[in-house]
């Protein structure tokens, strides 16, 4: 089987410590796994799964990729959650991850702002020129402050942040917020862990602001086409919400634009939202027109295309023990298609090995899967010898991904 890669996502969420990776992790991980009864979440269902989801967070929180699906505008999307490692002391494996994701989730506290690690982990991301999304967690703490964290998104770390949003109410009255794309005010619903919203008038107080930050953000994107930029000019309430989304996504696919957003992942605001936005704005595997490696016999440069029906090419990024399975190996696969029961060539080894079975890792179980195809994330069994950095290939069609020599790490930023 294989499934249209527009609709997959290979998305990190990069925080200092305590920022709400971990809440937000679970949140998602809650909300995706609801999103597939939606309906039943009145019924008293929905506490359950929460408390079942609590105890089960040990497991999955930890895993390196976790997969979720999530339904936005009537599609399906298959989403990849790759650990990206929150301390400062891991910057190599931060590395690695960002190697493998498509987009990024940057959390920010609404209290503290940029800190250290966002710091360090920003310009390890900037390396890699991740196109991200920012999310201020933690609105309903005392201090919380959305604007001022844009503005030092801006001014510490150099990038053109852009709100999208509002907030309504602050701190303990934090409720929801205003959608600066298409002028509606919305308030997450409580009884179902806020998974649904209710659309609520913009208060009157806020009118004047939200004028001022919904010119600011059409500017911002009208840049980025043309048609925008006219009416922008002559009739900006002609602009449509579809035409602000598509200018914005061109511009957060070549970085230029870092959208923001807000929430309290704790008090269950806004994670689904942002979830909403990631879907929308942030790169799939098809947005890159490929990854560049060697051919070891020839030292050619080779480049594989994000398609199935090229040679089969991955990379292990991460190697684990689980307690069930054994030795997991994570890989992200960015041509063609491997079946479990199958043979892989590894390039460094010079050894091809029997791939006995591939999962993906869930909110609650391991799901074994028959085959995993270019765009995905999964991990797969079977590795006698193995490393981090391992490309793993098509006998036939070797190649050697682009090296895992890493930028320095940055220091001194603290
Ligand atoms: P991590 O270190 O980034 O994974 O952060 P955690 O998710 O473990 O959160 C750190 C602490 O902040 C925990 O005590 C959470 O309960 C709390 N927290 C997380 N998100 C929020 C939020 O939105 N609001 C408030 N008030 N507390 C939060």
């Amino acid at each position: 089987m294989s499934r249209d890669l527009k609709y997959t996502r290979n998305i990190g969420i990069a925080a200092h410590i305590d920022a709400g990776k971990t809440t937000t992790t679970e949140r998602i991980l809650f909300y995706s796994g609801m999103s597939h009864k939606l309906g039943e979440v009145h019924d008293g269902a929905a506490t359950t799964d929460w408390m079942a989801q609590e105890q089960e967070r040990g497991i999955t929180i930890t895993s390196a990729a976790v997969t979720v699906n999530w339904n936005y505008r009537g599609q399906k999307y298959h989403m990849n959650i790759i650990d990206t490692p929150g301390h400062v002391d891991f910057t190599v494996e931060v590395n690695r991850s960002l190697r493998v994701l498509d987009g990024l989730v940057f959390l920010f506290s609404a209290v503290d702002g940029v800190e250290p690690q966002s710091e360090t982990n920003w310009r390890l991301a900037n390396n890699y020129n991740v196109a991200r999304i920012g999310f201020v967690n933690k609105m309903d703490r005392s201090g919380a402050d959305f604007l001022k964290v844009v503005k030092q998104v801006k001014e510490m770390l150099g990038s053109e942040a852009v709100p999208l949003q509002l907030p309504i109410g602050s701190e303990d009255n934090f409720k929801g917020v205003v959608d600066l794309i298409n002028n509606r005010g919305i308030v997450w619903n409580e009884e179902d862990k806020g998974m649904t919203f209710t659309e609520v008038p913009i208060p009157d107080d806020m009118l004047d602001e939200v004028a001022e930050w919904r010119e600011k953000l059409l500017e911002s994107v009208a840049g980025y086409d043309e048609s925008l930029m006219e009416k922008f000019f002559d009739d900006p309430n002609s602009i449509t919400e579809r035409e602000v989304l598509d200018a914005l996504r061109k511009a957060v696919l070549d970085n230029s634009i870092v959208p923001m957003v807000c929430g309290s992942s704790f008090k269950n605001k806004g994670v689904q939202t942002m979830l909403d936005f990631v879907m929308e704005l942030l790169p799939s595997p098809v947005d890159q027109e490929g990854i560049k490696g060697t051919d070891p016999r020839t030292e050619a440069e080779v480049l594989r295309k994000p398609d199935v029906k090229e040679p089969f090419s991955a990379l292990a990024f991460k190697i684990a023990t689980d307690p069930f399975v054994g030795r997991l190996c994570f890989i992200r696969v960015y041509s063609g298609n491997l079946e479990a029961g199958s043979y892989v060539y590894n390039t460094r080894a010079d050894s091809k090995e029997r791939i006995s079975r591939i999962f993906q890792m869930h909110a609650n179980k391991q799901n074994p899967i028959p085959n995993i195809s270019a765009g995905d994330i999964g991990a797969v069994v079977g590795f006698k010898d193995i490393k981090t950095g391992d490309t793993l290939c098509d006998e036939k069609h070797p190649i050697v991904l682009e090296s895992m020599n890493f930028p320095e790490p940055v220091i001194g930023l603290a």
